[in-house]
């Protein structure tokens, strides 16, 4: 199957409520156009290095997501252009996410990862990490930044009874949120090996690389 074959399959198969990010890491610029030239446009990267090369030298009409872990450090390379910020895991990197927004004179948009998996390899806030930062007030100061909802990965095993508790998880949680945040819209869950599931518990946005681009080469 190409890669725009994939793309055609996958659209079908997901509701058109639900948006796709198509996740290019690793993936050359001639493969993120495959994909475009399929209609895709909102293409998700976890290296900021990377995916700021890669805004550069493709399209101006792609929306690039970053799906990956934030260095405080690097968001000021992002800040210029990137659509959505997935992996939002604490308040500093908010903060800068905030800093940064605002020397660009935007606002930027962006998910709180919540930590939904057995492995603690995930990154993310737990529920009371969550209720804190909500208590906080610091979401309402911060003016250049915008939580558009949550994220959440889950545990890679086979299991698919734990994988349908953990996005419920997420999906309970992003209903407790909304009723402080009533503007969020967007649960973040589903991969490749599980999008199915996530959208039966709710998911608004899978994140899918290998069902359409192949697996990936190890960097
Ligand atoms: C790599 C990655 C994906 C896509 O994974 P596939 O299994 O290839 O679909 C989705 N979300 C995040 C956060 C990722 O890092």
């Amino acid at each position: 199957m190409s890669i725009s074959d994939n793309i055609q399959r996958i659209k079908k198969e997901i509701p058109q409520s639900v948006a796709l990010v198509a996740v290019s890491k690793t993936k050359s610029n001639n493969e993120i156009m495959e994909a475009y030239h399929a209609g895709q446009r909102v293409f998700g990267e976890n290296k900021i290095q990377e995916m700021t090369q890669k805004s550069s030298e493709l399209p101006k009409d792609i929306e690039w997501h970053m799906i990956g872990h934030v260095q405080r450090n690097k968001v000021k390379y992002m800040a210029p252009y990137v659509a959505l910020i997935q992996g939002v895991d604490s308040i500093k990197l908010l903060k800068e996410i905030n800093k940064q927004a605002k020397k660009e004179q935007r606002i930027i948009s962006c998910l709180l990862q919540m930590h939904i998996a057995e492995e603690d390899t995930k990154f993310g806030f737990d529920e009371d990490e969550l209720k804190a930062l909500l208590k906080s007030g610091v979401i309402q100061e911060l003016e250049n930044i915008q939580i558009k909802g949550l994220m959440g990965m889950a545990t890679f095993t086979e299991n698919t009874i734990q994988i349908r508790k953990e996005f419920k998880t997420l999906k309970a949680m992003f209903e407790v949120i909304k009723k402080d945040l009533p503007d969020i819209t967007e649960v973040s869950m589903g991969m490749s090996g599980d999008y199915s599931i996530a959208i039966e518990e709710g998911s608004t946005m899978v994140r899918i690389g290998s069902s359409i681009f192949g697996a990936r080469n190890k960097t």
